[in-house]
């Protein structure tokens, strides 16, 4: 048997403007980068708070190095759990102010390993459409009934509840859109979770670090709390390092010990990364000049975009995506910005609905006004020229 099928298949991608390809990153993961050889302002990375080359983030992951060695060795419940992922675990519980957190390798296993732990075959799955991958894996995986409501419907939603009869219920939802920007109603949801006895499940990965007065994301963002939610945010994101944790109550945390699968079943993180991580979160708390230049920058682009043909879409956060349209076209966009010196993601389906091709342009507290205002300026050229 040969792999020439494969080679249809990727020919037939290509030929429908879908192949993905990678470039290649030279430089550290900031503002200005080195891509494949040459000089670019870029809007593609998640790190919203410019901290992933930070050289306080890099001086604690070099001291964590020397004091515990690069590999953990080994998973969390065998002899892989050590003081500084457990320190880390402390910090994050009280950062968002829950009983307890976990930590996890990444988000999607987070994401993974939490709803699979929690309902299985005889309970119910509420997932909004625009969710992340990782939590319709998650779903899917959890073998739970699987009920998807029309992106951020509260009245769809709230008819799937009434009509359910199973023992357990979970609202899974993105809070903050991955490639929409757009925050998932919060309070509102957690009304629906009290009426129809439901959990919560909300995965902060975007909002965590950003919103709110100290970071701490979501929850701090809408002044919510109750026993009923199940937070989960990524640490490559704002935080910029690596890694993710869900926080809940106590039992819940326990649950995820004894047999979330993705927790048991890998070796724990480099323990360097949660020193890493412990200098971070407090950077976080006390810079809040990174959330304020954050804020500043996204009004500035709103402003600089007005009359452009492409519309942005309707978004508080750092994820502004710029909605063009078709494939081929979104293509054409970015690599003419790119020509300019200005690297944007282009998104395209599966990944968004068709038809929605998009520019995900992302903010950092690492951008300058001046490299904002070359966004804009590429963007009103390319405009013309296209
Ligand atoms: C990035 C992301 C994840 C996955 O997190 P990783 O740590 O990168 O694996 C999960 N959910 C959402 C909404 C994300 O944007």
């Amino acid at each position: 048997m040969s792999f020439d099928d494969l080679a249809t298949d990727l020919s037939a991608l290509a030929a429908r403007g879908l192949r993905r390809q990678r470039r290649l990153l030279e430089s550290a993961q900031s503002a200005r980068v080195i891509v494949d050889g040459r000089d670019y302002v870029a809007f593609c990375s998640n790190d919203y708070l410019g901290l992933a080359a930070d050289p306080r983030l890099i001086e604690a992951a070099c001291n964590g190095a020397r004091n515990a060695g690069v590999g953990a060795g080994a998973s969390h419940l065998i002899l892989g759990h050590t003081a500084s992922h457990q320190r880390l675990e402390v910090a994050l519980a009280k950062f968002v102010q829950l009983p307890g957190a976990l930590l996890f390798s990444t988000g999607y296993m987070a994401n993974i390993g939490a709803v699979t732990a929690l309902v299985g075959r005889h309970d119910a799955l509420f997932s909004d459409k625009l969710n992340h991958a990782s939590l319709n894996d998650a779903a899917l995986l959890s073998r739970a009934n699987l009920k998807r409501y029309a992106h951020c419907d509260l009245g769809a939603l709230e008819r799937l509840l009434a009509a359910s009869t199973a023992q357990r219920k979970l609202v899974i939802t993105d809070a903050v859109f991955s490639m929409d920007g757009d925050l998932a109603p919060v309070p509102q949801l957690l009304d629906l979770c009290d009426r129809f006895d439901a959990w919560l499940l909300l995965d902060d990965a975007h909002g965590f670090g950003v919103l709110g007065a100290t970071g701490g994301g979501v929850l701090e963002h809408f002044k919510v709390a109750s026993p009923r939610i199940i937070y989960m945010a990524t640490l490559g994101k704002a935080a910029g390092v690596a890694g993710a944790f869900v926080a809940a109550s106590a039992d819940v945390i326990e649950t995820l010990i004894q047999s979330a699968r993705t927790y048991i079943y890998t070796t724990a993180t480099p323990p360097m990364l949660s020193d890493a991580l412990l200098a971070s979160l407090d950077i976080i708390a006390r810079e809040t000049w990174r959330r304020d230049l954050l804020s500043q920058l996204i009004m500035q682009l709103k402003t600089g975009l007005t009359g452009l043909r492409w519309q942005l879409m309707t978004s508080s956060t750092a994820i502004q995506p710029l909605i063009i349209g078709g494939n081929a076209e979104v293509m054409r966009v970015a690599a003419a910005l790119a020509e300019r010196g200005v690297l944007v993601p282009a998104i395209r389906p599966p990944t968004v609905p068709a038809g929605s091709a998009r520019l995900r342009i992302s903010l950092s507290g690492a951008h300058t006004s001046e490299d904002v205002d070359r966004l804009i300026e590429a963007l009103h050229a390319v405009a013309k020229a296209v």
